[in-house]
């Protein structure tokens, strides 16, 4: 009996030495790519309502020597418990304002704003503030170019730290957007309490919008209470001119997505 509980202990063991192996050489691979430059940015035009680019989404893909270009849905989710999160998003986060650099010193077509998205972890990380201005000085981009878009989940979680952080970057001009929102758990009360300047309309409710009464009530209602608050509203996933217009008489006035432009690198921009 004894021989027998060893050996399935050895089983067991094993099954899960393999596990951890699996998971140590996810984070090994992805580190490695991070330190190998394979990371790049794309960036997505976000208009206002007469066609003009206001400013740039940053989305993150990874350049796999073997499986091709990647998308955020296909390996986020290695990073998102760990901190590696944190590392992927500082690097973002620099690569982000060096391009913002390199699009404000060109002549013509300057690039106004640049949009980053910033996961939770990141956000409460005690290090964001510092680095972030170590990022901006180190580029030389005006903070007031540079808009973090945050999901409800990373604001509400210590209301208080987060409200105090947001107030320091503001004062010195960055500004802030509410990703996703409705998706959530969002409560009217936050967005009275956050210095936010932006509310973002998820896609899930702009995808249907033209055949579903519902998701267009849910817009309009949330594009009213935005004009109420003084905050501005972005519909994200716009694909096609009935949505856009559809949206425009809703009083929304910035939009992003496909038939605005697609997410490309920064040279095609
Ligand atoms: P998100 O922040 O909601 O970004 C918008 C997503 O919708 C992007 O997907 C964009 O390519 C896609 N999109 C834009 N317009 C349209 C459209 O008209 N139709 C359709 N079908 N899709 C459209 P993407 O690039 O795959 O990113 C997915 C998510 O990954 C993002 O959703 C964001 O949550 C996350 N993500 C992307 N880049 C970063 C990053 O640098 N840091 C962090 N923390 N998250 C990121
Ligand atoms: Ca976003
Ligand atoms: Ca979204
Ligand atoms: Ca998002």
């Amino acid at each position: 009996a004894k021989a027998s509980g060893r050996n399935g202990l050895r089983f067991f063991d094993k099954g899960m030495q393999c596990r951890v192996n699996k998971r140590a050489a996810l984070d090994r691979d992805f580190r490695k790519a991070l330190q190998a430059g394979e990371f790049v940015l794309h960036y997505q035009p976000q208009v206002d309502q007469s066609g003009q680019m206001i400013g740039v989404e940053a989305l993150v893909r990874w350049r796999h020597p073997h499986r091709g270009l990647l998308y955020p849905s296909e390996f986020m989710w290695i990073a998102e418990d760990s901190n590696l999160i944190v590392e992927l998003g500082d690097w973002v986060l620099g690569q982000a304002c060096r391009q913002m650099a390199l699009w404000q010193r060109r002549a013509g077509r300057p690039v106004p704003g640049i949009s980053v998205n910033v996961s939770a972890r990141q956000f409460h990380h005690p290090e964001f503030l510092p680095r972030t201005i170590d990022v901006l000085r180190a580029a030389g981009v005006d903070p007031r170019s540079l808009k973090l878009e945050l999901t409800e989940s990373t604001l509400v979680d210590r209301i208080d730290d987060t409200v105090a952080k947001m107030d320091t970057l503001k004062s010195w001009g960055v500004r802030f957007s509410l990703d996703d929102f409705g998706t959530g758990y969002s409560s009217l009360a936050y967005l009275k309490r956050l210095p936010i300047d932006e509310v973002k309309i998820d896609r899930s409710f702009i995808q249907d919008i033209l055949c579903n009464q519902d998701d267009a009530a849910i817009s309009q209602t949330i594009i009213s209470l935005c004009q109420i608050l003084g905050l501005n509203v972005m519909a994200e996933g716009i694909e096609n001119e009935s949505q856009r217009d559809l949206l425009a008489k809703q009083g929304c006035k910035y939009y992003q997505g496909y038939l605005m432009g697609r997410p490309v690198p920064p040279e095609l921009l």
